[in-house]
């Protein structure tokens, strides 16, 4: 009993450790953004890049996402993190995106931090700020907990296209990211879950549920993008059903910006 809680204990303590150091990672400039190709499905254009945080902590190295996000989100410190992906999001665009071509940056939010109005007020003034068509800038919806007020979340995308940026729901098909968000829901674009497009080439499963996917969101007048695109015979099929673009291993993962 005595070491079973103690090893609770020492996750915990790490967890708050994590926490704490987390609410300064902003102020000591330790967050990054690391950059992935999007490129149309049947030319292999370059039509974008998404930006994916990384948190460069002094004494753990590079933090993937999903280690530092769920904790963000779980404390609230959710808002702050978004907000900064903003600014910088926009700051990169300003620049021409990755390439100096002025191709669009998709940013994640996380859906929490759309139940806030201000999230508009800053996208218009960072917009205003650097310059920015605001037709350059994709938002990425993501749904990890189900505590989101749908409502909400659908009010700030209208407010957002409204301004004249895009907005993605991430991840769609699989957890919370459901079928009636075609119907409800004010997003143009939908992201196809990398789960189902991993096993593309090798499963008649994956391939239904993604024509599936692709015949409903093609049929509400959706664009659709594939990501976790790792083999050509899987960019094949994907173009064969009319995917609009795709990202993954095949065309490039993402990598930090060199200026
Ligand atoms: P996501 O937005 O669905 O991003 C896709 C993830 O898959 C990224 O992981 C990317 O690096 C990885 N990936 C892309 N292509 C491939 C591939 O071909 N094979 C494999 N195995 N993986 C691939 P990453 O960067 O670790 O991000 C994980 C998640 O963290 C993201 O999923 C997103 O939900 C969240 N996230 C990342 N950046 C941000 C951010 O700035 N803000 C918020 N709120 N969430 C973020
Ligand atoms: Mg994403
Ligand atoms: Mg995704």
């Amino acid at each position: 009993v005595e070491y079973y809680s103690s090893e609770i204990e020492t996750r915990a303590a790490d967890r708050l450790t994590l926490e704490n150091q987390l609410r300064y990672a902003i102020r000591r400039q330790e967050l990054r953004l690391h950059y992935q190709p999007k490129v149309d499905c049947a030319t292999l254009r370059m039509v974008g890049v998404e930006a994916l945080i990384r948190w460069q902590h002094p004494e753990r190295g590079l933090i993937p996402p999903l280690d530092f996000i769920p904790i963000a989100e779980a404390t609230g410190l959710i808002r702050r993190l978004d907000r900064w992906v903003i600014r910088h999001g926009i700051e990169i665009a300003a620049r021409g995106g990755v390439d100096g071509e002025g191709t669009r940056v998709w940013i994640n939010i996380s859906a929490q931090s759309l139940a806030d109005e201000r999230l508009v007020e800053l996208v218009e003034e960072q917009l205003e700020l650097r310059d920015v068509d605001p037709g350059r800038m994709v938002f990425e919806v993501t749904e990890r907990e189900g505590s989101v007020e749908f409502r909400d979340v659908s009010r700030i995308i209208t407010l957002l296209r409204e301004v004249g940026c895009s907005c993605a729901i991430d991840d769609f098909g699989a957890g919370y990211g459901g079928f009636d968000h075609l119907k409800d829901m004010a997003f143009d674009i939908i992201k196809v879950d990398g789960r189902f497009i991993e096993g593309l080439a090798h499963s008649p499963v994956d391939r239904a549920i993604t024509s599936g996917i692709v015949a409903a969101a093609k049929a509400a007048g959706r664009t659709v993008v594939a990501e976790f695109v790792t083999d050509k015979e899987t960019l094949d099929i994907l173009a064969g059903i009319e995917v609009d673009c795709v990202q993954g291993q095949l065309i490039g993962m993402p990598a930090p910006f060199v200026a």
